[in-house]
């Protein structure tokens, strides 16, 4: 059979992809997912208990890109909200990212913005080169707070130490030098009012898109033929691991529902860097704002082995991803964090696709 396009994966990078093509290339697009559903890892169902969950983990969109934020908002409207994360540490639940509020209250200080300055420069390394993510930390923060907030979380997340990891990893987590307690600071943010699945079955709802759930790209590659092919999932695996294998790291969620309590913890997210094996819990009623008295939590369980959520930017990985992106045809486009082996936001990978020559 002979197609125009084909997309390979149904998550935000596929679903975006094939939509341009649809809209301003009245072409036909044809996508398909391995999953059972649409939407890749921004997945969110109703539980049996009725509570809306994240079944890939938290997302929360927030964008400084005016232009991403109005294309996403033809086919959705935003509920707002912020999020705050908590750190435990040393007993106490403190704000992530460090602000002058996590400082003031783990030291039981009372500095102004202007004393923050001159507290963490007593501390932080100067003149350091950043070769990973360790310097990241030591550079702006110094090395206690790296052993109270950032070591353990980090070997926990990738059973890697934070100077065996690329500095693009904790760069992603910045410091505060004011008392802004969000985790994001991003002008645009919020999930989508029905949430991520609907979002994306509306974007995907087009007379030119057709798709196919449940189907491996591998299984019905033969029988088609395609003008052009754009390829979410993982690289190493669309070359049949040829070249060996990148390195990937997945999630295990653990579900406990309440029904005797409304709220289980006082944030969205509470992050665990040095206690439990988990790295942290999400209650997803923060998120949602679902109005609903009992509440589910995720705990979750940082793993080498399932399916790939997070890339494994060290060295060895770049190497090998480089000598993957030789070896791609013409025609064949990959998108995506599992295509082009890089950590992407929600918003990032929408912004690739609205820049892509499609
Ligand atoms: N991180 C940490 N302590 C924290 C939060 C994050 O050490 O309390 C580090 C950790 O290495 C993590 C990275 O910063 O993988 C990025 O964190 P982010 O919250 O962006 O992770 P994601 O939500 O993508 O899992």
């Amino acid at each position: 059979m002979k197609i125009q396009n084909v997309v390979v994966g149904a998550g935000f990078a596929g679903a975006c992809i094939a939509r341009r093509i649809a809209e301003e290339k009245n072409e036909s697009v044809l996508v398909i997912d391995k999953k059972m559903h649409i939407a890749g890892h921004a997945y969110d169902e109703y539980n049996e208990h009725g509570v809306l969950i994240h079944k890939y983990g938290p997302h929360i969109f927030h964008t400084n890109n005016k232009l991403v934020w109005n294309w996403l908002s033809r086919f959705t409207e935003w509920n707002n909200y912020q999020h705050r994360v908590l750190s435990y540490v040393d007993g106490f639940y403190v704000p992530m990212p460090i602000s002058i509020e996590t400082i003031n209250s783990l030291y039981n200080l009372n500095l102004s913005t202007f004393e923050l300055e001159s507290w963490l420069d007593e501390r932080r390394l100067k003149d350091l080169l950043i070769k990973n993510s360790e310097d990241v930390v030591l550079s702006k923060l110094g090395r206690d707070l790296f052993e109270k907030f950032f070591k353990n979380y980090t070997f926990k997340q990738w059973n890697l130490d934070a100077n065996q990891l690329d500095a693009s990893v904790i760069s992603r987590i910045p410091v505060r030098h004011n008392r802004d307690t969000r985790y994001f600071s991003d002008r645009y943010q919020g999930l989508p009012t029905l949430g991520y699945t609907k979002l994306l079955s509306k974007i995907l709802e087009h007379k030119n898109i057709h798709l196919l759930l449940n189907t491996e790209w591998s299984n019905i590659k033969p029988d088609l033929s395609y003008g052009k092919l754009f390829y979410t999932g993982s690289i190493d695996e669309y070359f049949d691991y040829s070249l060996g294998n990148l390195g990937y790291r997945s999630v295990k969620f653990e579900y406990e529902t309440f029904f005797d309590r409304e709220y289980f913890q006082k944030v969205g997210t509470v992050n665990y860097p040095n206690d439990y094996d988990f790295t942290r819990i999400t209650e997803y009623k923060w998120l949602t704002g679902q109005k609903i008295l009992q509440t589910t939590i995720a705990r979750e369980f940082s793993s080498s082995e399932g399916e790939p959520f997070y890339t494994v930017p060290n060295a060895s990985n770049q190497i090998l991803y480089k000598e993957y992106t030789k070896m791609i045809p013409n025609n064949v486009f990959f998108i995506g964090r599992l295509a082009e082996y890089k950590y992407y936001n929600m918003d990032q990978i929408v912004e690739r696709v609205l820049f892509l020559d499609i």
